[in-house]
């Protein structure tokens, strides 16, 4: 039985097909996120990407920023119960989840069976988001998947004392014109990401085991300094960025078993 979750971000849509609740067959991401034809095409992509018609998937989930405006989806979930529930497949014995994607960073306890317990959230601004990493790649002049390689490659650390991303952005300029190191002035950038996010995580308390998702988990620079702040080892699942998709199919398949029950 087939079951089909997609998450319709801020910035990226991402799909997933699972069969029987426990195999993820095929996944889809489109960098394009709500208001375009991003779900559209991130759906298409996950069908042909399995060899499957829309026919034959027996339930599809919506979640994410951008699920009201999805009709093709038989239902719908928030993120956080769906982020929740993907990385309890991928990750079981996780409890803490630091999820960070384009707009806002969530951190989210979870129990054993992959559900919600309680969560808390970035205020309305892009610190510590993938959008303030969006930001500073554009003008360290980078794509914002080379930005974790980078950091890594630092010496030392450009400290970077603005939050706010519009301040910070000038900041960076200054910076860049004071010929500092690209390597570490991007470690600065991530430790900005890391300190703000780890604040946040303090706040609702950290039980382990401890995993990241969102696209942000893809920057090995800033899991790094997250495990550094929080003093804790971070598990990051190669698909971190579509826990939200996963965990979107396996609550379809869920609901489909309680409905023949
Ligand atoms: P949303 O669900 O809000 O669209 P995502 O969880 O998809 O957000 O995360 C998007 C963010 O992840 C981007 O803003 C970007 O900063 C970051 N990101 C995306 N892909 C990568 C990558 N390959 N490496 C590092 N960071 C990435």
């Amino acid at each position: 039985m087939l079951t089909l979750g997609i998450d319709i971000g801020s910035t990226a849509c991402k799909a997933a097909i699972i069969k029987d609740g426990q195999e993820i067959i095929s996944r889809g991401l489109i960098q394009l996120g709500t208001g375009t034809i991003g779900p559209r095409e991130v759906f298409a992509l996950v069908l042909s990407n399995a060899g499957v018609s829309r026919e034959q998937i027996k339930r599809v989930m919506v979640t994410g920023y951008g699920r009201f405006t999805f009709e093709e989806a038989d239902s719908q979930k928030s993120e956080l119960s769906c982020h929740a529930k993907g990385v309890n497949f991928l990750f079981p014995t996780v409890r803490t989840i630091i999820d960070i994607g384009g707009q806002d960073v969530k951190i989210l306890k979870v129990s054993s069976r992959g559900l919600l317990e309680n969560f808390v959230m970035n205020e309305k601004c892009a610190a510590g988001t993938g959008k303030f990493l969006d930001v500073m790649a554009r003008i360290v002049n980078v794509r914002v998947d080379e930005l974790g390689e980078i950091g890594l490659r630092a010496t030392e650390e450009v400290s970077i004392s603005n939050v706010c991303t519009v301040f910070a952005e000038s900041e960076v300029i200054s910076k860049l014109s004071a010929n500092v190191r690209i390597e570490d002035l991007v470690n600065g950038i991530h430790r900005s990401v890391a300190k703000r996010v780890s604040a946040l995580a303090f706040r609702n308390g950290i039980i382990p085991d401890v995993a990241m998702s969102g696209g942000v988990a893809l920057n090995k620079g800033v899991v790094a300094l997250m495990e550094q702040e929080l003093k804790t080892d971070i598990m990051v699942h190669p698909d971190c960025q579509l826990a939200g998709a996963i965990g979107a199919a396996v609550l379809a398949y869920e609901e489909l078993i309680k409905d023949k029950n």
